[in-house]
């Protein structure tokens, strides 16, 4: 079976679910179908609950009432039949009349600002289904809330799909279509939670992790992984193919296409996940899977936001434990670490959530001499095959870094990645530079010497 994902532009109008309801009805073949919110929604929920948190509820009442005015609109176009329409406002009935429920409780806390994020993904999956069997598909509606499962760390719970997801779908023997639910779960105390921003490709490739899925396909806007951020960016294009460690560094340090840790079920059970654009289903796409390319730079991608944290201390000078010490602060606070360079005396890192920053060099002043903290950091990641015996890959990154100042180097830590720091204001030209050096430079010189 293969696991599908559409994200929110994918689903954003009835014309579009139109387009994909036939896209995955057309080869016949039994398939779970991971929707996310229809474009735009997430967001008005987020705004929603920002108001009513603020205690700001006329605010929040007329916020819901110009999202329910959108879902209306929507149903009238997306249903054929009036039984089909008839059962579409029962959803949006059923799914607003809980969001305003929810503008009587107060204090408006955590929990229910997850339960409100998590509508946009029920309206869209039962709406979808409802769609497609008006349209005679034997389809299912899997409700994600009773097989998605994150621990105390926030760590999704494989087994736990697995046992319940394989339990549902035995039961389900005579559907051909499963759809459900991408992004949420529930957290240990049983409460609706979800896997953060863009976590429905995640729910995808858990899903297909846990059932083994022949392939994980995600759905979106453009045609697949692009050699650079195409936001940012003019030239760029598809990458046709990746491996599991490619995708997951470019995904981990910022290609928006794919949430951060998408790749780590589908590599760890071998499903192969493949990228593709709904608005163009014959375009390629990307395939990630154990396959690699001759390509020695494949991508570029940049993670923003960070903060470098710079730790120096004589004591370091021919001492054992000092890293250890450094790093069992941040274990403590459960900060992870994304960047680290050393030198005999001073180490730097950089790190995402800076949520315990304070207490992090309060703890490390106990043993260090000087600290400096800069913030606004971007990390730009180089992925490709960087193995240790290939020559020139670091100068041509350098060559097209001359004019930006980089505050940190990483290279040799994987055969697959070459991480550089630089101020978060240098990130587009840094993008750009390295596109011109690193690829287009490249294919107009092999274009000349390949000319017959
Ligand atoms: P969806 O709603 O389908 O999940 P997203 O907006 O999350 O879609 O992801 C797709 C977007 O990711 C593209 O429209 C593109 O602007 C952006 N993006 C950023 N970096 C890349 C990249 N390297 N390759 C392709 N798309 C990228
Ligand atoms: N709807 C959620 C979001 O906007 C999840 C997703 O789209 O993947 O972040
Ligand atoms: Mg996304």
């Amino acid at each position: 079976m293969q696991v599908w994902k559409f994200g929110g532009t994918s689903v954003g109008k009835p014309e579009r679910m139109h387009s994909i309801k036939n896209l995955i009805t057309e080869d016949g073949n039994r398939k779970i179908v991971v929707l996310s919110a229809l474009s735009g929604t997430t967001n008005a929920l987020i705004s929603i609950g920002e108001s009513l948190k603020a205690n700001n509820d006329a605010d929040a009442v007329e916020k819901i009432d110009t999202l329910y005015a959108h879902y209306e609109e929507f149903i009238e176009e997306l249903y054929s039949t009036p039984e089909g329409l008839a059962e579409g406002k029962s959803i949006i009935e059923k799914e607003f009349s809980f969001i305003r429920s929810l503008v009587s409780i107060k204090p408006f806390s955590v929990k229910q600002e997850k339960e409100i994020v998590a509508e946009g993904e029920l309206l869209s999956t039962q709406m979808f289904e409802a769609y497609c069997r008006e349209q005679g598909v034997k389809s299912a509606l899997l409700p994600a809330l009773d097989f998605m499962l994150i621990d105390a760390d926030n760590e999704p719970v494989l087994k736990f799909t697995e046992e319940k997801l394989g339990s549902i779908l035995s039961q389900l023997t005579d559907k051909q279509l499963f759809i459900t639910q991408g992004f949420i779960c529930r957290n240990p105390r049983g409460e609706v939670d979800n896997l953060k921003r863009g976590g429905s490709d995640y729910t995808a490739s858990l899903i297909g992790g846990a059932i083994v899925a022949e392939e994980v396909q995600i759905w979106t806007d453009i045609d697949g992984m692009h050699n650079n951020d195409p936001r940012i960016v003019k030239k760029t294009f598809p990458i046709r193919e990746l491996t599991f460690e490619e995708a997951a560094e470019l995904a981990y340090f910022g290609a928006k296409i794919l949430h951060p840790s998408t790749i780590t079920p589908a590599k760890m059970k071998g499903v192969p996940v493949r990228l593709k654009n709904t608005m163009e289903p014959s375009a390629f796409g990307t395939l990630i899977a154990d396959k690699t390319s001759d390509r020695e730079i494949k991508a570029i991608a940049a993670k923003d936001n960070l903060t470098a944290i710079y730790i120096h201390s004589t004591r370091m000078l021919n001492a054992y434990g000092f890293l250890r010490r450094v790093f069992e602060v941040f274990e403590k606070y459960k900060t992870p670490v994304d960047m680290i360079t050393t030198s005999e005396v001073s180490v730097s890192v950089t790190i995402d959530n800076d949520e315990h920053l304070d207490s992090i060099m309060a703890e490390l002043r106990q043993f260090a001499d000087l600290e400096e903290v800069d913030k606004d950091q971007t990390i730009v990641c180089i992925v490709g095959n960087f193995s240790a015996d290939k020559e020139g890959i670091a100068l041509k990154v350098l060559e097209a870094m001359k004019n930006i100042p980089i505050r940190m180097i990483c290279y040799g830590a994987s055969e697959h990645n070459i991480t550089l720091l630089i101020h978060g204001k240098n990130k587009a030209a840094a993008l750009n530079a390295l596109n011109e050096r690193c690829f287009l430079y490249e294919d107009t010189m092999k274009e000349i010497f390949s000319a017959p």
